[in-house]
Formats: structure tokens, sequence, C-alpha cells
């Protein structure tokens, strides 16, 4: 910003007013005639004319000097305060970006505690990341061919940022670690037009906010990830036994609270051993997957199936009593009976299950009693020659059945 310059006319005014004074006096008094009677100026009244020319001269001297001092003074502030300008706008910008990152923070936390589903997590996460970096343009799967993979590699195998430019594009590789485990990249490419200073800039501002939310989408990809692995049975595909006690739990207090029917199924193969034993034991865990995948097939989408043991398993069905509870035990007995399963050697192997079915009363005192009666009509179908599936009855009517 610059000072406007003050009006010159009048300051030549004020100047030449003095001057012009003062030159008449010399001029008048040095072309003097030699007969001073001729001469109209005393002496004295032109001493005191030069005298107040030169106060007058000297008066705006130190004016000019007075304004200029104040000029300098004005410019000196001015500058200090377009600096101060310049800093609070960085700050400002800094505030900014921090608040973009803090922001995005918070979604990716929000997607994580509302969703355990890892693809939509994926896609909810790099949709969060893409929109910090502001960018348009989105493509997931880096192991696709069609896709510019520079530095993608190098900085999965050195855990480290890759700086690449391809000529249109100044590419950053960043790696996604969680756990001391790399489990990808992301890559940003930032189209190298514009001001150089530009890039630079927008690729240091890219590379802090990736820096910063790395880790939590890293984090929040393998969570998922995690917990899948913990609730499902690597052989069978079928939730674990620790998953089956949370569950158990949860709807058995379901079930007490709000007078909801509830089935448990214990299933278990019979001779199994056998099995093993004829064929091996490859072709007993094929056997065994084969059994569970025909057992999660032929359940409702809001029955639970677990791996309760070696080749046990167990069902949870809510909102079923006992006679629904047994439908379902038999339609899934008589559909493994029904199935030929190819051993390593292509053998046709025919295995049978046992069932044993019990529904949650309200004297029941704990979710360990549910499975203790489930578990008992199992061993009654084994004990009553296998193959069958068997509802929990109480003693004494199973007593007066005779
Ligand atoms: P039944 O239940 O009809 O009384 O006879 P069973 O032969 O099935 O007896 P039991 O249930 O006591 O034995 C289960 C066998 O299943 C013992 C074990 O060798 C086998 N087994 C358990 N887990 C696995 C597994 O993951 N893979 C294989 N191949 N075998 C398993
Ligand atoms: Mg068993
Ligand atoms: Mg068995």
């Amino acid at each position: 910003m610059r000072l406007r310059r003050p009006d010159w006319l009048p300051a030549l005014a004020l100047v030449a007013l003095p001057a012009l004074t003062g030159a008449a006096v010399l001029a008048a008094w040095l072309s003097r005639p030699s007969d001073p009677s001729a001469w109209p100026f005393s002496t004295r009244f032109l001493a005191v004319t030069a005298a107040l020319c030169a106060a007058y001269a000297g008066l705006l001297l130190a004016l000019h000097r007075r304004s200029r001092a104040a000029l300098l003074r004005t410019t000196a502030e001015l500058e200090r305060v377009r600096k101060e300008d310049e800093g609070s706008r960085r700050r400002l910008m800094a505030v900014e970006e921090r608040l973009e990152i803090l922001s995005a923070y918070k979604n990716v936390t929000a997607v994580l505690t509302s969703d355990v589903g890892f693809e939509r997590i994926l896609d909810e996460t790099l949709r969060i990341t893409a929109d910090l970096l502001g960018r348009t343009r989105f493509a997931r799967d880096l192991s696709r061919k069609s896709v510019n993979r520079a530095g993608v590699e190098e900085c999965v195998e050195f855990r480290q940022i890759q700086r690449v430019s391809d000529g249109e594009r100044f590419i950053l590789a960043v790696p996604l670690t969680a756990d001391q485990e790399t489990i990808g990249a992301v890559q940003v490419g930032i189209p190298t037009r514009g001001a150089a200073g530009e890039i630079v800039a927008r690729a240091e501002h890219i590379e802090r906010s990736l820096s910063e939310i790395l880790g939590t989408l890293a984090l929040a990809i393998k969570t998922p990830d995690l917990y899948t692995r913990t609730i499902t049975d690597a052989l069978t595909g079928l939730f674990t036994k620790r998953h089956f006690i949370t569950e158990l739990e949860t709807h058995f207090e379901a079930a007490r609270r709000h007078g909801d029917a509830l089935s448990l199924i214990m299933i278990d193969i019979d001779h199994f051993k056998k099995v093993n034993d004829t064929y091996g034991h490859v072709t007993g865990d094929i056997v065994l997957k084969k059994v569970a995948s025909v057992v999660k097939s032929s359940i409702r989408a809001y029955a639970l199936a677990f791996r309760y043991g070696g080749e046990e398993m167990a069902l949870i069905i809510p909102r079923a009593d006992t006679s629904a509870a047994l439908a379902a035990a038999e339609r899934i007995r008589k559909r493994v009976e029904g199935k030929r399963i190819a051993g390593t050697k292509k053998e046709s192997i025919a295995v049978t299950i046992s069932l044993g079915i019990a529904e949650f009363t309200p004297n029941l005192r704990g979710a360990v009693d549910l499975v203790g009666r489930a578990d008992a009509a199992l061993y009654q179908s084994k004990d009553s020659g296998r193959n069958r599936s068997t509802v929990w009855v109480p003693a004494e009517a199973a007593a007066s059945r005779g």
C-alpha cells in the first residue's frame, strides 16, 4: 500500500510566495539608484522583509521535516501491520488444516463405531481421506494393471513415503501401517499445472494431512478384519465358541426381558472318529467343512451357526419355539443325510448328525442351563440310535412318558 502524495500546487504556492518576495526584495536592493533620495524603501524596511521571508522559509522547512518523519513512521507501521496480517493468515490456514484433519478423524471413528463390515469401512474411510485431500477422482484397487502404481511397491516394501514425478503429475505413495503391519498404500497424484510454489505447498499439505490420518485409517481398515477373524472359525467359516458365549448371553437376556421365544440346537456328527480312521484327517476336515456349510445354508438369516467344539456345532434361533426349532433341525438332518461328500481320493462319503433342541423358559437361571438342556437332548439322540433330533423335556415329563 502507498501513501497518496500531497497536492503539489498549493505546496508550490506556499514555497513560491516567500521565495518570490525575498527575490524581489533582493533584486530591488541590488538595483537601487545611486541617489538615495530617489530610492523609496528604507534599509530597515528591506531588512525586516528579508528577515520575515527567511523566518517563513525556516518554518516551511521545519514543517516539511516533520511531515516527512510522520510519513516514514506511518509507512513503517503499515509494513508491520502487513507482516502481522500475513502471519495471521498463515496461522489461520494452519488452524483450518488442523480442523479438517480432526474432522476426518471424527468421521473415521464414527464409521468404526457404527459398522463392522470390512468393505463398508474401507469405502467410507477412503472416501473421508479423499474428501480431506479435496480430490474428486478416486480409484480403490492399486493392484489393478490399468492403474499407475508409481512408488506403491517401494512404499509397501520400505514402509516409507515415496515421492515420484511422472511428468504430468507429482505422485505421493504413503504406507498404510497398523500394528507394525503394512496393509497397503494410499497413492495421491497432484497435477503439475500452475505455479511451482503452489504445487509444492499443496504436496506438503497433502503429505502432512496423510501422515496425520493414516494411522487411524489403517487401524480402521484393519479392525473389522481382526474382528471378523476373531469371531470366525478358520476351517468351517462358522462363528467361534467364544462368540457363541457372547451371543447366547445377549439373546438369553433379550428373551428374559421381552418374553420372546428362543431356541438352541446342539449338533454332533455321528461316528466321526470312524471317518477320520477310514479316510484320514484331511478328508475328515473336508467332511466337517461340508457339513458346516450344509448347516449354514439351511438356516434363516436371523439364526446364528457356531462351531462349538471339534465336530460339534450350535445354532441360536431367535423367535423360534420348540416346534419351529424341531422343524429346522429335521430339515438340516435330512439334508446332511442326503449329501455325498468327496474325499481326497474321490471317495463318496455319507455322514449323519444327531441333534438336541432346547427352548428358553423363564425358570432357567442362566444361558449355561439352556446349553445343558440342549446337550442332554443331544445325548438322548445319540443314545437312541443317532441320526435324529430330540427336544429336551423336563425329567418328570420324560419319566411319565415312560
Ligand atoms: P459320536 O459322536 O457319534 O458318539 O461318535 P464320534 O466318533 O463322533 O465321537 P466323538 O464325538 O467323541 O469324537 C469326535 C472326533 O472328531 C474326535 C476327533 O478326532 C474328531 N475331530 C474333532 N475335531 C476335528 C477336526 O477339526 N478335524 C478332524 N478331521 N477331526 C476332528
Ligand atoms: Mg463330538
Ligand atoms: Mg461325534
